[in-house]
């Protein structure tokens, strides 16, 4: 099957780029706390944002919040046909509508005469909380049909109008079934796919079930964006889907390799390594640091590294490209590693 691609904005997807989003947490209507929160979530690494439109004061802030900001906004809009109207007259990148609870065909063919001449895409979004009933009937004995076959009539309302600039998400909380559905999904459709654990948990617990659950499809090739769904700030959203991609190797940037510690360790490590994470927040370069404990796997690991640090019982190494560069005192690794990591953060030719 030949997939498609969509244009959001300046992103494409479908090009094998995998773009992480999160939602604002904010109320849209308060301009000035939305925008102050999308450029929180664009510092941290966001490359689209979605908001809520609720109500016509929302879809009306929108004008606002899209003039103020840069990266692709997305309006997530539910029943009333005419707040998507107001999102793409407001100049939003994208909407999240879901073609069957819009009311009549003339409000769909509305909709996607104003998605078309202003060329952004619609992406539909099931979610095994909200199935139609019959299909609930049909989610007790088979969910993955059930949640595919909500999508197939979504994505069919707008195919039947020749609306194909599609984005495809079936969300659920349970990681076996989502694996299952987007596998699916992805073998029935040529649409781009928005892979999410939906209602994830907390920032733990929903950190390890999503990076389990789009690990998987990730690594099968399936998912061209990803939202994780944290009850946490939706900066810590971004951090933990930039996680997941860096981990597969999916996206660069500034990786720790840090030891776990252990009875052989002399110094305060933890505290190093929470510095230097604090300090990379900010870095997109990809650096590789080590942060190593001991003369156990320390200068290997360390020798391996853009910048490495492998501690003794005095005195610490800092390693710079395969090579020993200092010989320190642990009193002293803090401010002299740190110096050191600044100093290759403003290396310009990384
Ligand atoms: S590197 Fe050394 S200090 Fe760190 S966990 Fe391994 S053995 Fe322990």
């Amino acid at each position: 099957m030949n997939r498609r691609s969509v244009v959001v904005k300046d992103l494409i997807f479908g090009s094998g780029k995998v773009f992480v989003q999160t939602m604002t947490k904010k109320d849209t209507r308060n301009v000035a706390a939305a925008v102050k929160q999308i450029e929180q979530i664009q510092k941290s690494g966001a490359d689209l944002v979605r908001l809520a439109v609720p109500d016509n004061e929302a879809a009306e802030a929108l004008y606002k919040i899209v003039k103020k900001v840069s990266i692709p906004v997305v309006a997530d809009i539910h029943f009333d046909y005419r707040l998507a109207l107001k999102a793409i007259d407001a100049g939003v990148s994208k909407i999240r509508i879901n073609p069957g609870n819009i009311g009549s065909k003339n409000n769909l063919l509305e909709v996607v005469k104003a998605a078309l001449s202003n060329k952004i895409p619609i992406r539909i979004g099931v979610n095994e909380g909200s199935l139609p009933k019959d299909l609930l009937v049909m989610f007790e004995v088979d969910p993955v049909g059930a949640l595919v076959e909500s999508v197939s009539r979504e994505v069919r309302l707008l195919e039947d109008v020749g609306f194909n600039d599609i984005i495809i998400s079936a969300k659920t909380f349970s990681v076996n079934l989502l694996v299952k559905t987007y596998e699916l999904l992805f073998r029935k459709f040529p649409y781009p796919l928005h892979v999410g654990v939906t209602e994830a948990g907390p920032l733990f617990q929903g950190t390890v079930r999503s990076s389990v659950a789009l690990g998987i499809l990730l690594s099968k090739g399936i998912g061209d964006t990803i939202r994780v769904s944290l009850s946490a700030d939706p900066t810590d959203e971004v951090k933990v889907g930039k996680e997941i991609l860096k981990s597969l190797e999916l996206e660069t940037g500034p990786v720790i390799i840090s030891c776990p510690t252990c009875g052989r360790t002399e110094v305060n490590l933890g505290k190093l390594t929470k510095l230097v994470e604090k300090r990379l927040l900010s870095v997109k370069k990809p650096l590789r640091v080590a942060i190593m404990g001991c003369a156990v796997n320390g200068p290997s690991e360390a020798k391996s590294a853009d910048l490495g640090i492998a501690c003794a019982k005095k005195f610490a190494f800092i390693f710079r490209n395969g090579k020993i560069i200092k010989k320190i005192d642990n009193d002293n690794l803090e401010k002299v590693f740190l110096d050191e990591l600044e100093s290759l953060i403003c290396q310009e030719d990384l």
